[in-house]
């Protein structure tokens, strides 16, 4: 790019044709030049601003992000998703309130599913329709003359599903703690998730009932997790409820339209239609049945949507009463008939004009998901390259450490060095105990790192690490690990090795052999393990030692390698101690980044 090049204010998702004309030229010219960098794409696709970046770049302009669309908040951390990139480019004077779509998290047993039929149930409109409530994944009250939404999969994988697909399914999340029970884990991670979302939480402090209620306390650990009840002097609303007598719901429903009110909950009855998935399934006698929840526009019978890799042209559309309906409007949930495939729950859908059109989205999709399918990866480095492109400016990190006390001390230091940098340390979640599928789930929809200190990956995290692209960074030692965060906040991190798993056995027996010394007699229970690989010997969860593999025996003969399933002689260089059922894990060193 040259030092001369002209400035030009691109959007943060901007359509072939309407990039051509911004850069005052025609969409043949643009679809050649991504083309040339490997993006197939019609006059009618939309492209992200990287993409349009490029383009421009190459007709001589520099791209520069609109600025005037960006909400404040968002500006910040450059991670724009996809659903306020659509409403950003809707006419601002079109805009009105809608609905606010509310989602339950909570811990296991404090009553989330009964909060919901709760508020389900006070609603008199529901109850004068008949009560025949089924389940779409999604149901509206009316309260003081105003709808709410409410997502009814409660729990926040489902929430960082959506979110990890660059949906952003609710505005407000209610807190669900039992009062009896407090603060426990999952409550925990669900505020994490909350705040990562950046949506409002409000407390509902449940089972109030009970004798052995103690609102007291719970404010006090709500505190401890930074939400300062509100009569504490702090900003979290917490609601005292039951949702056994059915106590508190509309003081509840209250603190809902109140917060609605205070974040800007906005949509374009007549713009783009777009939404979200909120579940799919097929259904024998009427095929693929969707529930959309539509957050832009008004959907519409004979509309072709697409979703994900499904498309189709709307047969038949039903409310969640399972009344059929004509349209839905912004925050409405509604049953769709007509998909070709089941998609995913989390899929944004858009309203394309033919099925034509939809199915030539879905194949340069596709060519476009192959040409770019290592692209993913949350890596520091590529984070840092990132920060330099001014893409973000924050690091979002899950942290795990072996046990609490080694919790503050990382967590201040991390925040210490935060304070000093340009860029911040965002911390998602940290708590003591081994990276599981929620730390990679939480780390993925922030495009963020899980960080653990002297814990391991368990092997579900560390397939769903490996698919969705997250990166895990393990270490031993408190200041390795600040130096690498603080290096790659100042762009100088070295180019590292990182683990790839290769296989896992289990040490079934021990044997004695002459030359070798103890062997492990083992079962490969995953992958391979292959004569040349390093080697972790695990312990109970912890990593006794590690080193190389020196022997590898099937049968009494030499091999390079043995796959999952069958049995094995291991001997490891330096260690003979094995136990039977300890774990093999085997691994390679890999570049990072590469
Ligand atoms: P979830 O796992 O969070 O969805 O919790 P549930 O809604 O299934 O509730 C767990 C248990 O707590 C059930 O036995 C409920 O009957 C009970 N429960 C839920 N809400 C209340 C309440 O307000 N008061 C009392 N006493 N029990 C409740």
């Amino acid at each position: 790019m040259g030092e001369n090049s002209k400035k030009i204010e691109i959007p943060y998702a901007v359509t072939v044709r309407d990039l051509a004309k911004l850069l005052q030229t025609n969409s043949i010219q643009v679809i050649k030049v991504l083309m040339a960098n490997g993006v197939m794409a019609n006059i009618n696709q939309m492209i992200d601003f990287d993409t349009a970046a490029i383009v421009a770049n190459e007709i001589g302009f520099e791209a520069v992000p609109e600025s005037e669309a960006v909400v404040e908040d968002e500006k910040e951390t450059g991670e724009v998703p996809l659903w306020r990139q659509i409403i950003d480019r809707e006419d601002s004077k079109a805009l009105i309130q809608r609905p606010p779509v509310v989602t339950i998290l909570g811990h296991v047993d404090h009553g989330k599913t009964s909060l919901l039929d709760a508020i389900r149930h006070t609603d008199v409109q529901a109850g004068e329709a008949g009560g025949i409530t089924q389940h779409i994944g999604a149901y509206q009250i009316e309260s003081k003359g105003k709808t709410i939404t409410f997502l009814d999969t409660p729990g926040h994988a489902a929430f960082s599903a959506m979110r990890a697909r660059g949906a952003q399914g609710a505005d407000i999340v209610i807190l669900v703690v039992a009062a009896n029970d407090g603060v426990m884990p999952q409550t925990k991670e669900a505020i994490s998730h909350a705040k990562a979302a950046r949506v409002p939480i409000i407390v509902a402090l449940n089972k109030i009932d009970r004798s052995d209620a103690n609102p007291e306390l719970v404010k006090k650990q709500l505190a401890e997790q930074g939400l300062m009840a509100d009569d504490w002097g702090g900003s979290t609303m917490v609601v005292p409820v039951s949702a056994k007598q059915k106590q508190g719901i509309d003081d509840l429903m209250e603190a809902i339209l109140m917060t609605a009110e205070e974040t800007k909950i906005m949509a374009n009855p007549k713009g783009n239609v777009f939404g979200t998935v909120i579940e799919a399934s097929v259904d024998v006698k009427k095929g693929v049945m969707a529930t959309l929840l539509v957050q832009n526009g008004t959907l519409k019978m004979g509309d072709v949507v697409l979703a994900g890799n499904s498309y189709g042209k709307i047969r038949a559309m039903f409310d969640f009463h399972g009344k059929k309906i004509q349209k839905a409007g912004p925050s409405t949930p509604a049953q769709i008939m007509g998909l070709t495939d089941v998609p995913t729950a989390g899929d944004i859908f858009q309203v394309y004009a033919t099925e034509k059109e939809a199915r030539a989205v879905i194949s340069a999709a596709k060519a476009d998901a192959a040409l770019h399918q290592t692209t993913k990866k949350a890596t520091l480095e590529e984070l840092f390259a990132k920060f330099k492109a001014g893409e973000t400016k924050e690091l979002c990190l899950v942290i795990k450490t072996d046990v609490n006390g080694s919790l503050e001390p990382i967590v201040n230091s991390l925040n210490d060095l935060s304070k000093e940098g340009e860029i911040k340390v965002n911390i998602l979640h940290a708590e003591a105990g081994n990276i599981n599928e929620n730390d990679v789930t939480l780390a993925a929809a922030s495009h963020g790192i899980v960080v653990g200190f002297n814990v391991q990956a368990e092997p579900l995290a560390r397939k769903k690490a490996e698919n969705e692209g997250v990166s895990i960074r393990i270490y031993d030692i408190i200041y390795r690990m600040l130096e690498d965060i603080e290096k790659a906040l100042k762009g100088m991190l070295a180019p590292e090795f990182k683990e790839v798993f290769t296989g896992r056995a289990e040490v079934l027996a021990i044997f004695t052999i002459s030359k070798l010394g103890a062997i492990a007699g083992s079962r490969v229970r995953e992958g391979e393990i292959r004569r040349n690989n390093k080697v972790h010997v695990i312990r109970k969860g912890t990593t006794v030692f590690t080193g190389e593999i020196s022997s590898l025996k099937h049968e009494k003969d030499d091999v390079k390698e043995v796959r999952n399933g069958m049995d094995c002689c291991i001997g490891v260089k330096g260690f003979e101690a094995f136990e039977v059922g300890d774990i093999l894990e085997t691994f390679i060193l890999e570049r990072f980044g590469s």
